[in-house]
């Protein structure tokens, strides 16, 4: 049976979807409140200087997953990309993840990769046996003095509240290396699409059965017509906020232009808390097989989101968990929708999970309607 779908979203989520069921015959309506698809990960050319800008900071596709790199390469031709990231901190650059270079630069010695694990072991806080929190984990793996030139004030500012409040999983996402490798990530797979995320999400879409309506805020009452419907929206939002807001961290980015080359990287962190940005994106690094005489550079300042800002990164602390856990409830009781991607199940994201949650979710839905079984309001569960 051939069903008519409204997919809330022409984020990432709502793309992959989409794409899934229309290959299966269904009709799907995509609507999407903002004037492009590929939400957060939406590139656009610089007027001005003609570098092609990640409008919403710096996306970075990197994945083990062979499903999700051969899906996304099924759709844009991707280059390869070697993501580096360097710090300021006490006034010197530093090479990140920490890694050898970056510990022999901060202790000005020439340790062997041993030598180095035997240091970081002696300088780790063994009181710490189960890291409770970021602060914790971060002492526990490297010790003080690291901790703070390159995590204590990076992450006051990413967060705005004491690591000893966040949960330890953050930090899980940077290695500590004891060799010079200097990738920023540890996956098999990465790479840059050679027009950027927007035409990406656009050739996922590009399918006859798929009707895209941008500018076009989701109401209930589109809904009213479908069989069923993905939301990728935030899930407070559907409720109409009625029990309170999620808390989310948005992001400012004050652009400036430059000729020639700004910062020689494409990412500098900012480690220390007197600088109130966390990090300077100079956006052509991002596409080395371009080459532009003038850069289009932004300096990225977090703070907390505003009923009318963009909401990037879900905060998770015990008081937004205890309200998600009562949306979650209500979401559970309900039918006729499915919460997925960042917004929709209020998680931290990686673009290659949030395609792996998209399909499984699609294959979850072709599997259950043809056993004529009702459709579950998450396919992976926020909690
Ligand atoms: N982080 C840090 N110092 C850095 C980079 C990252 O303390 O120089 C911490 C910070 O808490 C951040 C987390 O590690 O939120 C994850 O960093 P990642 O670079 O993965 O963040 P994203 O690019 O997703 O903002």
């Amino acid at each position: 049976m051939k069903l008519r779908l409204l997919i809330v979203g022409a984020g990432l989520s709502g793309a992959v979807i989409a794409r899934h069921l229309a290959e299966l015959g269904h009709h799907i309506t995509v609507v999407e409140q903002r004037n492009h698809v590929a939400g957060n990960c939406h590139c656009a050319r610089d007027a001005e200087t003609g570098v092609l800008v990640h409008v919403y900071g710096p996306h970075i596709f990197h994945t083990d997953d062979v499903e999700v790199w051969d899906y996304v390469n099924r759709f844009a031709k991707f280059h390869p990309f070697k993501h580096r990231v360097k710090t300021i901190s006490g006034g010197q650059v530093f090479s990140l993840p920490v890694n050898l270079h970056t510990i022999n630069q901060f202790f000005g010695t020439t340790l062997s990769p041993q030598e180095a694990a035997d240091l970081l072991a002696q300088k780790a806080d063994k009181t710490i046996t189960i890291p409770q929190n970021f602060a914790q984990q971060a002492l526990r793996m490297i010790g003080p003095q690291l901790y703070e030139a390159f995590f204590k004030g990076y992450t006051q500012k990413q967060w705005g509240v004491d690591p000893a409040e966040l949960p330890a999983a953050i930090l899980k996402r940077l290695p500590v290396r004891f060799s010079y490798d200097d990738n920023y990530f540890f996956h098999t797979f990465q790479g840059m699409p050679e027009h950027g995320y927007t035409q990406l999400v656009t050739h996922i879409l590009d399918h006859p059965n798929i009707k895209v309506h941008l500018n076009t805020a989701f109401t209930q009452a589109l809904a009213a017509g479908c069989d069923h419907v993905f939301y990728s929206g935030p899930i407070d939002a559907w409720y109409g906020y009625d029990i309170g807001r999620l808390g989310y961290r948005t992001l400012d980015f004050e652009r400036f232009t430059h000729q020639g080359d700004y910062q020689g990287c494409a990412v500098m962190n900012y480690a220390s808390a007197d600088v109130p940005w966390t990090r300077i994106t100079e956006h052509k690094h991002f596409a080395p097989w371009e080459s532009h005489a003038a850069s289009v550079v932004y300096r990225e300042v977090s703070r907390p989101c505003g009923i009318d800002d963009i909401p990037y990164y879900p905060i998770r602390l015990t008081k937004e968990q205890a309200l998600l856990q009562q949306y979650v409830a209500r979401a559970d009781e309900g039918r006729g929708v499915t919460f997925v991607g960042r917004l929709g199940t209020y998680r931290y994201l990686d673009m290659d999970l949030t395609i792996r949650d998209a399909m499984d979710a699609a294959r979850h839905f072709a599997n259950v309607t043809a056993k004529g079984e009702p459709m579950p309001a998450f396919v992976v569960r926020p909690l």
